[in-house]
């Protein structure tokens, strides 16, 4: 899709699933069991969907998926699967390598949207992935990821960041002007500091909506996840974008949704819903 006078592209950078439960929070299996089946130890597939915004002068990648830095063991718990899709053949659909790519804007740091910002090399150094990129990162998600609580300890692994920020790579933003027809919306229901991103000029808007609805499953305003460290923060931030995303026809991109990677959405009776499926 074009918007201004980017490119606007999905690019999948892998497949892996987590705990279906952890997925859908405090909603009942039977209701999302529908939707999104899950296998004999309760997880269901999600998507590694990353946007992909070019134009002559830069490449811009949105996320960078879970990466290659994984045990064995971390790769069956996490049903890691490159075997469909992976980074470099992505990138080369569109004519890219990893060395295009000028910037890399992090919605977060969790492992499954950050790891693939870093590889170990043979002599195991960890290196950023796109040599010629500028990372970017909100200022106080850097900061939460420094310091997680118990509970997300496990989502923020250091490797993936710590070295891009020591390499001189990553830039803390405190702004939200990204660039012409690019912004970051803030939102804290998920994690501190995790930005969503609109792109937009006056015919269409394409928001990546990261962890804020990860999947069109999640569009149904209760339906949140597990992980969210602000539940009732995301619900009232889910009600603000959904509202704008009905007012505007905006198009609302997916991560993690394995079937579909965006819509439109629609209000009935004061609820809203997954609409119209869109490819860009
Ligand atoms: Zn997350």
């Amino acid at each position: 899709m074009k918007i201004g006078n980017y490119n606007v592209c999905a690019i999948q950078t892998g497949r892996f699933a987590l705990d279906g439960g952890a997925m859908f929070g405090n909603v009942p299996k039977v209701l999302w069991s529908k939707t999104n089946p899950s296998d004999e130890l309760n997880r269901i597939d999600l998507a590694l969907r990353s946007l992909l915004i070019f134009d002559d002068k830069s490449v811009i990648l949105v996320d960078t998926g879970i990466g290659q830095k994984w045990t064995e063991r971390s790769q069956e718990i996490y049903k890691i699967d490159f075997s469909t899709y992976n980074l470099e053949s992505s990138l080369a659909k569109f004519g890219f390598t990893k060395d295009d790519v000028s910037g890399v804007i992090l919605t977060h740091l969790h492992f499954d949207h950050a790891g693939g910002s870093t590889y170990t090399n043979e002599t195991g150094e960890i290196l950023p992935t796109f040599p010629n990129a500028k990372y970017y990162v909100h200022k106080k998600n850097w900061e939460h990821a420094n310091n997680p609580s118990e509970r997300e300890k496990a989502s923020y692994l250091k490797e993936n960041f710590v070295p891009l920020y020591g390499q001189g790579k990553l830039e803390l933003l405190e702004t939200t002007d990204f660039a012409e027809n690019i912004e970051l919306l803030e939102s804290n229901g998920h994690t501190i500091g995790m930005h969503c991103v609109k792109i937009s000029d006056k015919k269409n808007t394409v928001v990546y909506c990261a962890d804020l609805i990860p999947t069109s499953s999640h569009v149904p305003v209760p339906f949140t996840m597990g992980y969210d460290i602000q539940p009732l923060v995301i619900i009232e931030e889910k009600k603000k974008i959904l509202a704008q995303a009905v007012k505007e026809n905006w198009i609302l991109f997916f991560e993690h949704d394995p079937y579909g990677e965006a819509c439109k959405v629609a209000s009935e009776n004061g609820k809203f819903k997954a609409n119209e499926k869109i490819t860009l």
